[in-house]
């Protein structure tokens, strides 16, 4: 086996070899002539190695193994170790396989861990004269080690793999002293017979199988016309399975029957087993191991087959799940019925990928939109377009993704976010940015799909920028699968049509390789073109006029008190529901699919269309209860429990799918997202700007920003010229804090490098704690801030940091700002499609709900003016009212309130503490002291 360098490097040295990675800043320059503004890409890393005589660094890698192998491979040129032992050349190859052929049929084999043993042992209880021989086809797949050494014969044999067996046979002819094969022969003896007593070990050995087994398999027939069904497989405990599979497709014996690779899941036993041809008659004379093989396949294609296994496969196939493995003694095997054919059929659609991992596979749909990671159920886009890709037999797509420099004026916590953002990208998890980042959109990602030769199949390049990269990549790979999800449903569609149909999903194709690849798919593909029949509708109508035909809805009726509570695009709506087959002249309904929960993101086309039309017509707690046509057959079978009832249910009557739907609950969509809806630049933007306004005109040095959350506030301020000198902040999140303090952290250091600094922040401090309570380190600073925190505490709590704030904290100037509730209802009903004009103002406000789920409160302008008054009068402070989004003069005033506390009392009075006030009741989680030293106790 070819080791890498560093398995090398480690070998040989071990302990004494020190593998060090470090992650580098790479600096990019845009593309633009004369705009050289250098930029942060992704994270790359460099690796030095130090060995006891030197040391090696290596270039630098996208990956901290690459950088790894490079050092290593470095070490090994120094010290003239040829890193790449030879790859065996095709001649190599070829004597090597000769060998492992003759292993094979060796006295030790019969004991080995092979899954192929189990072969062997079973040739030798076959009758008359089959006794001891081995099926030339089970040798070519169940040993990898052949197939290797095959393909460095002929890289041919990636894409044809019954290569292996032409090769395999050849070998055999040269081992003429061991083996016997004859013309037209598709197997392999053993000359001389093996020792009793390795028969007998061997066979006590596999005894312990019970006397007779009963395997559930499909038959896939190749002529369309018949339809794909189970057979039982029964295999005796003295028989082949090979041989009873052979029966099955009529052919006598096992050795006439070809098998595949397995199917689906690496671990999986999965095979199709086909008939070979009675032409295939190996040239075994032929004494060049290169030779083309060129197979004439008399038999017809079989379409379905051939789809599954993504290569081509001729004549009737049986599809079963049975072999020897390595870790069990005797037979594995398990059933396969018919609902796990056409499961695994709509698997190779790009919209099955998503119903299967929703596992609502007549509700669910390809959504046609990525909003936010949160809001989306199922498998990833990115990751469900490399499960395409594999199991179609092509490479793994090729992302690339690049910065739009000019967008990326002020440098900033954007870069933070970009690496952080390449980081989920890799190891999939969520990446949400702190609250209310403004950061503008600069990334952009590109994906190419090629062949497993590498012929290109598909490219996406879209226009779009994201502002984090995995937010990218998973719209580039949602625009691949959309666009791959609407040739599935249409396999006949000519090309220019699919891409009108599909609009801007920026795909160019190449229809060549393209269709080389999947036009097979449109003879599987069956669309039950039959309408529905006039009397099942009126059968099963509750109102014959109630029908949405353009959507293709009938029937539908909804039941229950309207509660006013209606889901909006971009919130989750919760409902439970149950889908059965209406059958013509029965009245008993047959329930395919149902769920007791099921959640999905309203206005992205998760669910099929019929179902988000009527969610979006009913309010929470009502049902709903409609008929429509029905989708592609094989949708139906694969969600049908009886798929074989079902089949022949579909086959002869009329049939309709009826969906009963109960909406459970719905969550409002995320705050930020109404927000920006209606405002720009975004609401958050306006508060940081309306703070910074005042931190000017103060000639403030020293700002605590109370509940600072992820530092949206101290990072945006030290892009601007200010006189700070000291910025601190406060929460009790712990991750929100650590946010901050990567990102603020950044800029300073970013800021400290810079030869004209435009702030002159010395020092910065978060700290852990609850503004509630005091701590004597943040007494008398010139400003403070805290921007939409108050409603997140209990209102008691509130008032109690209000009192504390201006009592103890004493900043002469605070800035508090909260949602105006009276507001909520044009936030709410811009970001709802359903909700009409009500005249009655006030069942609208009644009805408005809180903008985040998080929030305790929220207030009116009069409450929040009544608890800023009396706060201040209390404490000796003025205070004015103002607000961001909107108009305070017209009606219903700012979207969001603000209130500037100003302190009256003279500044010398404010900086005496009493005693005992010296209290430290904050933790410091990070702090910055100016010369760019920080401490961190994160
Ligand atoms: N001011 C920030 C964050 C607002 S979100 C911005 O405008 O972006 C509200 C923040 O208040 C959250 O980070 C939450 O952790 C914090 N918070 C809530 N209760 C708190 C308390 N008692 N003490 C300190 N922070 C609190
Ligand atoms: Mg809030």
């Amino acid at each position: 086996m070819k080791l890498t360098p560093k398995a090398i490097i480690v070998q040989k040295f071990g302990k004494n070899a020190q593998f060090t990675v470090d992650e580098v800043q790479d600096v990019v320059q845009n593309g633009c002539p004369g705009l050289a503004i250098p930029q942060k890409g992704p994270c790359l890393y460099r690796c030095s190695l130090q060995l006891p005589e030197f040391s090696v660094v290596s270039e630098t890698f996208k990956k901290k193994k690459d950088a790894e192998q490079s050092a290593a491979e470095k070490a090994l040129e120094k010290l003239g170790i040829d890193p790449s032992p030879n790859v065996p050349s095709a001649e190599e190859a070829w004597d090597k396989l000769i060998a492992s052929v003759k292993h094979l049929f060796s006295n030790e084999f019969l004991s080995s861990q092979s899954p192929l043993r189990g072969h062997f042992i079973a040739a030798l209880r076959r009758d008359g004269d089959l006794y001891g021989s081995v099926p030339a086809s089970v040798i070519a797949v169940c040993d990898s080690k052949l197939a290797n050494l095959c393909k460095l014969i002929n890289p041919k044999v990636e894409s044809s793999h019954l290569l292996v067996l032409t090769y395999s046979m050849r070998a055999a002819t040269r081992l003429s002293e061991f083996v016997v094969t004859s013309e037209g022969q598709l197997s392999i003896w053993r000359k001389d017979p093996y020792p009793p007593e390795i028969i007998e070990s061997s066979i006590i050995r596999q005894s312990e199988s019970p006397d007779s087994i009963c395997i559930e398999a499909i038959h896939i027939p190749s002529s369309l016309e018949m339809a794909v069904h189970p057979v039982t497989l029964n295999v005796s405990s003295t028989g082949y399975y090979l041989d009873v599979i052979a029966r099955t497709l009529d052919q006598t014996d096992g050795n006439k029957i070809l098998v595949s690779r397995t199917i689906g899941k690496a671990s999986s036993e999965m095979r199709l087993y086909f008939a070979a041809p009675k032409s295939y008659l190996l040239d075994l004379s032929s004494d060049l191991p290169n030779v083309e093989e060129v197979v004439d396949f008399e038999g017809s294609l079989n379409p379905r087959a051939s789809h599954l296994y993504g290569q081509d496969i001729y004549g009737d196939a049986i599809l079963a799940s049975i072999g020897y493995t390595r870790k069990s003694e005797g037979l594995f095997h398990e059933d396969i019925t018919l609902k796990s054919y056409y499961r695994m059929l709509i698997h190779l659609t790009p919209s099955g990928v998503y119903k299967l991992s929703r596992e609502a596979i007549l509700t669910a749909e390809l959504p046609m939109a990525f909003t936010t990671r949160t809001n989306w159920r199922g498998s990833f886009p990115r990751e469900m377009l490399f499960m395409f890709c594999r199991q179609h037999w092509l490479s793994e797509p090729v992302f690339s993704t690049c910065s739009n420099s000019l967008k990326e004026s002020s440098e900033s916590s954007r870069f933070y976010e970009k690496s952080a953002a390449l980081e989920s990208a890799e190891t999939g998890k969520e990446c949400t940015s702190g609250g209310g980042t403004t950061a503008s959109d600069n990334v952009r990602c590109e994906v190419k799909i090629f062949s497993k030769s590498r012929d290109p199949i598909l490219e996406c390049s879209p226009k779009e920028f994201y502002k984090k990269q995995n937010e990218s990549i998973e719209n580039t790979s949602l625009k691949v699968m959309s666009w791959l999800n609407a040739y599935f449903k249409d396999p006949d569609i000519p090309l220019e049509k699919l891409n009108n149909l599909v609009g801007a999903l920026d795909i160019q194709c190449y229809p060549q390789n393209f269709f080389k690849k999947f036009s097979s798919y449109r003879f599987i593909h069956n669309v039950q073109q039959r309408k529905m029949g006039e009397k099942l509708l009126q059968a099963n109508s509750i109102n014959m006029l109630n029908a949405i035909p353009e959507h293709g809805i009938y029937c539908l009726s909804i039941g229950g008190p309207d509660s006013g509570i209606y889901p909006s695009n971009g919130c989750l709506s919760f409902i439970s529901y149950s889908v059965s087959l209406v059958i013509e002249g029965e009245t008993m309904k047959e329930l395919l699919e149902s769920r007791e929960e099921f959640e999905f993101e309203m206005g992205t086309g998760a669910v099929i269309p019929q179902v988000e039309v009527v969610t979006a017509q009913m309010s929470v707690g009502q049902s709903a209860c409609f008929c429509k046509e029905l989708p592609p057959q094989e949708l139906i079978l694969a969600a049908a429990d009886d798929s074989a009832r079902t089949f022949s249910l579909l086959s002869s009557r009329a049939c309709c799918l009826e969906y009963h739907i109960t909406l459970l609950r719905v969550t409002e969509p995320p705050e930020d997202r109404m927000e920006q809806a209606l405002f720009s630049p975004p609401l958050s933007k306006q508060r940081v700007e309306y703070a910074l306004q005042h931190i000017k005109e103060s000639c403030a040095t020293t700002l605590v920003d109370f509940g600072c959350g992820s530092g949206s506030l101290l990072d945006s301020l030290l892009d601007y010229p200010t006189a700070l000198e000291k910025i601190v902040g406060v929460d009790i999140s712990q991750k929100s804090l650590s946010r901050a303090a990567k990102i603020i952290h950044s800029k300073l250091s970013k800021k400290l490098d810079a030869a004209v600094p435009c702030t002159d922040v010395k020092s910065a401090v978060l700290y852990d704690g609850s503004i509630a309570v005091f701590d004597s380190r943040l007494h008398g600073f010139d400003i403070g801030t805290c921007l939409e925190v108050i409603e997140h505490m209990e209102e008691d709590e509130a008032s109690q940091f209000g009192n504390i704030v201006l009592s103890s904290f004493r900043p002469r100037v605070l800035i508090v700002s909260t949602p105006n509730y009276e507001y909520n209802a044009i936030l709410q009903k811009s970001s709802s499609t359903i909700q009409e004009d009500d005249p009655d103002e006030k069942t609208q406000l009644q009805s408005c709900k809180f903008r985040n789920h998080d929030h305790k409160f929220e207030w009116t302008r009069d409450q929040f003016n009544c608890w800023a008054t009396e706060l201040a009068a209390r404490h000796n402070y003025s205070v004015e009212f103002s607000g961001v989004g909107g108009s305070g003069d017209r009606e219903p005033g700012f979207a969001s309130q603000i209130a500037v506390f100003r302190s009256r009392s003279p500044p010398e009075e404010d900086d005496l503490l009493k005693d005992g006030d010296s209290a430290h009741h904050y933790k410091v989680i990070w702090e910055w002291d100016g010369n760019g030293l920080s401490r961190s106790s994160l």
